[in-house]
Order: structure tokens, then C-alpha cells, then sequence
């Protein structure tokens, strides 16, 4: 990609382009190396402009939503990191909530339950967009995002312009089949009534659960790996012996095993180093395969942790 890329796309584009923008700076674990762009689409047009110059240049590129389920290559990601925040529409017609996925999820749910809508004050507390939230089908203290949905828009890789229904998404546990590669630009629920302030006691119990359980004072982006069938991702790392190993500025915490902490200056590298540990640990021991729930990016090709840098020939944005 040479420099011109950058101003091409900033010509064809309404919302911002920047260049080496550092990807720790952009997501939980506060880890990662620098993207070469990041582009940010004003509107439904402008990612449609966005999407068909990447087909055409074959860049690679991904959707960066709030980053807290990301383990970003110390590398960086030599592409273009699309951040769709300007999507943040909120209209209500009565139950019926149309939303923008670039939202922040929880100011979102918060939003939701002061007008008495429940469905959502179980995520309560979940870093990330809606966006994200809906490619993840993100969830907690059983419920998910996709309990209450109707529909979903989004943009496929061809530019085209789709409006699924909850059905035909086929979402399972932290899986969104259909929307897996598109880029997701809002959604319709539809949510049953509730007493605000029964909702508000709750999110607050749920809130006051997960500050207890998470180690919510340092930089993580969650569970690492997905729940086995009939196991505690957690409590398989625990009785492998592995709660509190430390690699590198990385831990597997002792407050619970299934997550991984930076305890401050953490490279990705020390990051996958525990997250093959506790693979390679918790197979040899009980013979489940644990299967990631957190996705990386930029070591696509490359050993992790040996990605290739990105060249140094955009000069950088300072926020
Ligand atoms: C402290 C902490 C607690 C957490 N607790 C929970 C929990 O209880 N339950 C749970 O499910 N998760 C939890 N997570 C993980 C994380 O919050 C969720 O996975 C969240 O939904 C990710 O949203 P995001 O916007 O940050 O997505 P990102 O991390 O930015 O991206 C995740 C994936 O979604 C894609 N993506 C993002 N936005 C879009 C879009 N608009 N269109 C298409 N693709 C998109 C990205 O390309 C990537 O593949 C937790 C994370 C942290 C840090």
C-alpha cells in the first residue's frame, strides 16, 4: 500500500481517514501494534465507496468495533481498520428500537431500560458497540444480544445492502452465522415492557456481580476462549494448574483463569503465549479442545507474534 492509498480513500470518503494509527490505543487489552489506516464512514455511502476500493485494491481490512475482543499483533495490522462509530442512529416507536451499530452497547441498554424496555439489563456492563455486540452475539447471565431482535442491515463484501431477519442470521452461542463477513450497520428489537426501576436493580445486582467476579482493574478483553459443552472454559485453566501464570507482562488471572490481564506493557506475544499454554495444558489433561472466543488480528500468514511490520512510509495521525 503506498502513501497515495491514504489520500485516495480520503478522497473518496465524507468521514475521516488516519494513518499508523496504534491499535492499543483502541482496544481493552491495550495491546497491538499500529494499523496502516483506519477509515471511518460517514454514512451507508460512504462505506459502500469505502468497501468497493478495498475489493478493488485488494486491501486487506477489518471491522474494528470498541475492541474489546481483540488480540491485536504486536505488528500491527498492515490494512485498513474500519470503525464504524458514525453509525449511531436511536429512534423508539413505543417497544420498536431502531439502532445504529457503531452505539456504545451499554450506554445503549442504559438508554433502553430508563424508557422501561427490558430484555438487555442482563448485559449490563459489557464493554463494546452494538455492532459488535451483534457479530459476537455477545451475552450474559443468560441472555444475549439476539434475544429481543428483529432484524439486522447490513453491508456485504459484493456492496450490497441487506436487511435479515433474526432468523436467518442463525446465531447460536457467540456466533453470528450469516453476518460473520459483512459489515453490521444497525438493527431492530423490539423489547417487551418492565418497571424501570425493577430493570435498574437488576443491571445494578449484575454490574456489582461482574466488578466481584472480573479483575476489572486491569486491561482484558474478556473470556478468552468459549464455554466448552458442559465446562467452564475458567475452570478447566484452574484445574490445569495454570491460574496466576505469568508470561512476559501477561497473566492468566488468579481472580478467574479464563481470563488473561496486562499487567502493563503485555505484548501480544506474551498474550498467545498463554493462550497456547492453556490449549496445549488443558488437552494433554482432560481432552477438550478449547476454542477462542477473542479474535486476532494481523498475524494472518505469520507464525503469531512474527507478523510483518507495517512499512513506514505513512506519516502518522496524533489524535
Ligand atoms: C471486561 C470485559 C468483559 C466482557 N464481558 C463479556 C460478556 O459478559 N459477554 C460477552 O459476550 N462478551 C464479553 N466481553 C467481550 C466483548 O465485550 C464482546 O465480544 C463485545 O461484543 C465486542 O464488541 P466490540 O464492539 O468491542 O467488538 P470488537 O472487539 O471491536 O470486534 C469483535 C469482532 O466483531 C467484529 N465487528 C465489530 N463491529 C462490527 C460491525 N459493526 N460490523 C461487522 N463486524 C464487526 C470485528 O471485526 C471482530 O471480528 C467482555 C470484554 C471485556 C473487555
Amino acid at each position: 500500500m503506498d502513501t497515495g492509498t491514504r489520500q485516495e480513500i480520503s478522497r473518496l470518503l465524507r468521514g475521516e481517514v488516519l494513518a499508523r494509527v496504534p491499535l492499543r490505543e483502541r482496544t481493552t487489552y491495550r495491546i497491538g501494534g499500529e494499523t496502516r489506516l483506519l477509515a471511518c464512514p460517514a454514512d451507508l455511502e460512504d462505506l459502500r465507496c469505502l468497501n468497493a476500493y478495498l475489493v478493488e485494491k485488494s486491501l486487506p481490512s477489518f471491522v474494528l468495533g470498541g475492541g474489546a475482543n481483540l488480540l491485536v499483533s504486536d505488528r500491527g495490522f498492515p490494512g485498513v481498520a474500519v470503525h464504524l462509530g458514525g453509525f449511531d442512529r436511536l429512534s423508539f416507536q413505543q417497544e420498536k428500537v431502531s439502532a445504529g451499530a457503531g452505539l456504545v452497547l451499554d450506554k445503549f441498554i442504559r438508554t433502553c431500560l430508563r424508557r422501561g424496555l427490558a430484555g438487555l439489563e442482563c448485559l449490563s456492563g459489557i464493554p463494546g458497540s452494538l455492532g459488535g455486540a451483534l457479530r459476537m452475539n455477545a451475552g450474559a447471565f443468560g441472555a444475549e444480544i439476539s434475544d429481543h431482535l428483529v432484524e439486522v442491515e447490513c453491508l456485504d463484501g459484493m456492496g450490497r445492502f441487506k436487511v435479515l431477519k433474526k432468523d436467518e442470521v442463525e446465531f447460536s452461542y457467540r456466533r453470528a452465522l450469516r453476518i460473520r463477513e459483512t459489515y453490521i450497520t444497525g438493527a431492530t428489537f423490539r423489547f417487551p415492557p418492565g418497571c424501570k426501576e425493577s430493570l435498574f436493580l437488576i443491571r445494578e445486582d449484575i454490574l456489582a456481580r461482574r466488578r466481584q467476579r472480573q479483575p476489572w482493574q486491569y486491561p482484558t478483553a474478556g473470556s478468552v476462549f468459549k464455554r466448552p459443552p458442559g465446562h467452564y472454559a475458567g475452570k478447566l485453566i484452574e484445574d490445569a494448574g495454570l491460574k496466576g501464570r505469568v508470561l512476559g507482562r501477561a497473566q492468566i488471572s488468579p481472580k478467574h483463569a479464563g481470563i488473561v490481564i496486562n499487567l502493563g506493557g503485555a505484548r501480544a506475544s506474551d498474550v498467545l503465549g498463554l493462550i497456547r499454554l492453556a490449549r496445549k495444558e488443558v488437552s494433554m489433561r482432560f481432552g477438550i479442545e478449547l476454542e477462542l472466543e477473542q479474535e486476532l488480528i494481523g498475524f494472518e500468514g505469520e507464525e503469531p507474534g512474527q507478523a510483518t511490520p507495517v512499512p513506514d512510509d505513512e506519516p502518522a495521525d496524533t489524535e
